[in-house]
């Protein structure tokens, strides 16, 4: 099972973090946030609505520092979604029903009849 890192918020399938070598992995708890998504700036923001109306507490870091993102403009910005570990998979739902949804139903609509 995946252990989660208390330094990136993020759940992962090892015992050490890939991303920060934290070797203090722990099971995760029902009020950890965890990260659920990396997306540009516009994009979080209709996330972070779409999380509201589905009741996920939603909360955010900006992948790049402040100061950069304000020097090069909010729009370059990158922004990491975090939502508590137990409403984690329902927010990968409304995610990839968001973002792939539209894709997923053009592909069936032109693709092969499977029968
Ligand atoms: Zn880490």
């Amino acid at each position: 099972m995946s252990l989660y890192c208390e330094n990136c918020m993020k759940l992962v399938d090892a015992e050490v973090c890939p991303r920060c070598r934290n070797r203090k992995m722990r099971a995760p708890l029902p009020g950890d946030f965890c990260q659920v998504a990396e997306v540009p700036y516009m994009q979080a923001e209709m996330l972070k609505e779409l999380f509201f109306d589905n009741d996920v507490l939603c909360t955010e870091r900006s992948v790049l520092g402040a100061g950069l993102t304000a020097e090069l403009g909010v729009n370059v910005g990158r922004v990491r979604l975090y939502v508590p570990y137990d409403r984690l998979e329902f927010a990968k739902e409304l995610y990839d029903a968001y973002f792939c949804g539209a894709a997923e139903a053009a592909e069936q609509e032109s693709g092969a009849d499977p029968e």
